[in-house]
């Protein structure tokens, strides 16, 4: 396992060892209940409260407008049921993209059963919305805009900078899911502007089952889980402290990151791979946008090749990638976003995408270009003729 190479940090990402390290404490001696008033959990309190700080100091916002949660489903749950359930009868209309994580897409189609009127816009075929486009779509009952900033399967980055001062100018609320742009692209929820804006533990280095909804202070949302009144009562249930510390200790790392080349270091990897694999005569061609996409994410398709296959022959080469969601690679059905980009499904099935990390090597890029030079070719020989 020790030349493994590692490319779906878009599905989750290592525990680094520093985050870790940090919440060991929590995890053993240090196991009070943050809500008791003897001294030892106060500490436990204490230990949320800073992380609270460093979370909102993260994303530019203020400690009130941190809501912890188990991860980035909930938060983006938390948002559309939370600010939907809250608002007024005659707001009753919620405004997304067809390329959402099921998190949102799902929860969405949840919401249009309770009666809320969901608009869901068309990508281009780079995988992109435009601010028009959502613009020609505000009605008097628009409640939310809900739009994610960088796409888990193609990598697209959203203009959510125009969107985001468009809804505050129609003074419609608006949700960014930036669970994969987070320690990868700086946040300031202030710039966006956003109201609303969904972060997940396992997607930047920290631990799973963690998450942070921002949501800006005061603003409307509904709980969705009733209980004790943790988290401003947004959010019941004894707090995850190790969790919490956790997710802080991994966002302070991925700050100092942000500040050095590493990005740009990452950006250079992903571009050799891209050119590596495009490259050749392969037949590839690259999905997402070229130049507005995640810096750690490449993701290409194969004409005539099943997916499937491309994964299982890189595993028997030690090397982790995906054909486009985590939870989608086990079925058969081609990934909603391909779809939705004018993919036909026959083409949609042929999706490898290998996503970076801070432990990715040139080395290990300059292999895995040169197995996919030998494998699509062997496995185009196999597949079925259309
Ligand atoms: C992974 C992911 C989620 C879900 O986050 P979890 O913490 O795994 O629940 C939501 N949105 C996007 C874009 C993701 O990539």
């Amino acid at each position: 396992m020790s030349d493994m190479i590692y490319l779906d940090h878009a599905a989750t990402t290592p525990l680094d060892a520093r985050v870790l390290e940090a919440m060991l404490p929590y995890l053993t001696e240090r196991h009070w209940n943050a809500s008791s008033l003897y001294g030892p959990a106060r500490g436990c309190r204490r230990a949320v409260e800073e992380s609270r700080e460093v979370a909102a100091a993260f994303l530019g916002a203020r400690p009130s407008d941190i809501i912890f949660t188990s991860g980035g489903t909930e938060s983006d749950n938390l948002a559309l049921r939370g600010v939907l359930s809250a608002a007024p009868p005659e707001k009753r209309h919620l405004i997304t993209t067809r390329i959402e994580h099921h998190a949102v897409l799902h929860t969405a189609q949840a919401l249009e059963l309770m009666g809320v009127r969901v608009t869901y816009l068309d990508p281009d075929r780079f995988g992109r919305v435009t601010a028009e486009q959502v613009e020609s779509e505000i009605g008097h009952d628009t409640a939310l805009i809900s739009v994610m900033h960088g796409n888990n399967e193609v990598g697209s980055l959203q203009p959510i900078g125009v969107i985001g001062s468009l809804a505050r100018s129609r003074r419609i609320l608006f949700h960014v899911d930036a669970v994969q742009t987070a320690g990868q692209v700086p946040i300031r929820v202030r710039e966006i502007p956003c109201d609303l804006l969904s972060l997940s533990g396992h997607k930047m280095y920290g631990p799973k089952g963690t998450g942070v909804l921002y949501r800006r202070t005061g603003l409307p949302v509904a709980e969705q889980m009733t209980g004790g009144d943790q988290e401003f009562g947004l959010r019941a249930g004894t707090e995850n402290v190790a969790g919490i510390v956790g997710l802080a200790a991994a966002m302070e790392l991925a700050h100092a990151e942000l500040a050095t080349t590493a990005a740009s270091e990452t950006r250079r990897l992903r571009d050799i791979l891209i050119a590596g694999v495009l490259g050749q005569a392969l037949d590839a061609r690259l999905t997402g946008h070229p130049e507005l996409r995640l810096p750690n994410h490449a993701s290409f398709l194969f004409p005539g090749v099943e997916g499937e296959s491309l994964l299982l022959n890189l595993d028997l080469r030690g090397i982790c990638g995906s054909s486009g969601a985590a939870c989608a690679s086990g079925e058969i059905e081609p990934s909603h976003v391909l779809l939705a980009m004018g993919f036909s499904p026959a083409d949609a099935r042929g999706a490898l995408r290998l996503t970076l990390g801070r432990g990715t090597t040139e080395s290990q890029i300059r292999r895995t270009v040169a197995a996919l030079g030998q494998i699509v070719p062997e496995v185009r020989g196999l597949a079925t003729p259309a």
